[in-house]
């Protein structure tokens, strides 16, 4: 699909879920991975060694993403030992669900800066690199949330909304210099942050979706491939919801 072979990739939170599909999707491509996680040591270390059975190269590093200074110890390692990233795909998330009116403070601090600062912390010390060598690409997971919004999610909407404007603001200031920086919204996909639902919250969805069934998320990796590939989107948002919402 796309011949990644030499480029250096990082996905944030790719020890399970979207994350774990992205990274052996760029790994099956040639991509050399580097996967983040925070807490899932032997999930990140299970989806390094698939990627090396394909004959891919893959590594885990963990770092809470969340935090500025991780981060940028993290990434600092990272080209520091390759030299570059060319690929950089900010997907860790979470979601702390609840009514505006008994959501804490704390859950709005955690979910915005586990969905939405992250992606500037890695950024800050990435971009440098990407403008040197006149070549990037920037793929952040957002979500249909952040477009529709979502019952109990203002945190969650919040970030996935405001990662939409980072996108779009840092892909025109990146254009000119072989950067291109994209958003993926999913909607409902089969991972463990949609399996902890309640059961009937989850069927309620699946009923409203047109295609009647939750995404996999095999189908996130194919829009990552998408657009490292692609040279000339930029600034956009890759809807990937079975017809849920359109715009
Ligand atoms: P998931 O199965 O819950 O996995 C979340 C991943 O993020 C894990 O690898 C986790 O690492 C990592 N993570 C969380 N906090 C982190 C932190 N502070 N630092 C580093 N890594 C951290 O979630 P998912 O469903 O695959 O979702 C992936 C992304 O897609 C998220 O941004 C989510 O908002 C977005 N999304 C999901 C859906 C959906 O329906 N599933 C829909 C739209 C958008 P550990 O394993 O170490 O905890």
């Amino acid at each position: 699909m796309a011949n990644l072979t030499g480029k250096v990739a990082v996905v944030t939170g790719g020890s399970r879920g979207i994350g774990a599909s992205i990274a052996k999707g760029l790994g099956r491509e040639g991509a050399k991975v580097v996967i983040n996680y925070n807490h899932s040591h032997e999930k990140a270390q299970a989806v390094v060694e698939e990627i090396k059975a394909l004959g891919g190269s893959a590594l885990a590093m963990q770092a809470d993403i969340s935090e500025a200074e991780e981060t940028k110890v993290f990434i600092e390692k990272v080209l520091g030992d390759f030299g570059k990233i060319d690929i950089l795909v900010n997907n860790a998330g979470i979601t702390r669900d609840r009514s505006f009116k008994k959501m804490s403070f704390d859950e709005w601090h955690k979910v915005i800066d586990t969905n939405l600062s992250s992606a500037f912390n890695t950024c800050k010390i990435a971009l440098p690199a990407m403008l040197e060598q006149k070549y990037g690409r920037i793929i952040n997971i957002s979500s249909v949330i952040g477009q529709s919004g979502g019952f109990g999610q203002t945190n969650y909407a919040s970030a996935k909304a405001g990662l939409i404007g980072f996108t779009k603001s840092l892909a025109l200031e990146t254009a000119k210099a072989g950067i291109t920086v994209n958003a993926i919204c999913p909607g409902f996909i089969a991972t463990e942050m949609v399996s902890e639902m309640p059961e009937n919250v989850r069927e309620a969805i699946i009923a409203q979706v047109p295609m009647k069934k939750l995404g996999e998320p095999a189908e996130v990796a194919k829009g990552v491939l998408f657009l490292c590939e692609s040279e000339y989107m930029t600034g956009q948002c890759l809807n990937l919801n079975g017809g849920l919402y359109m715009l």
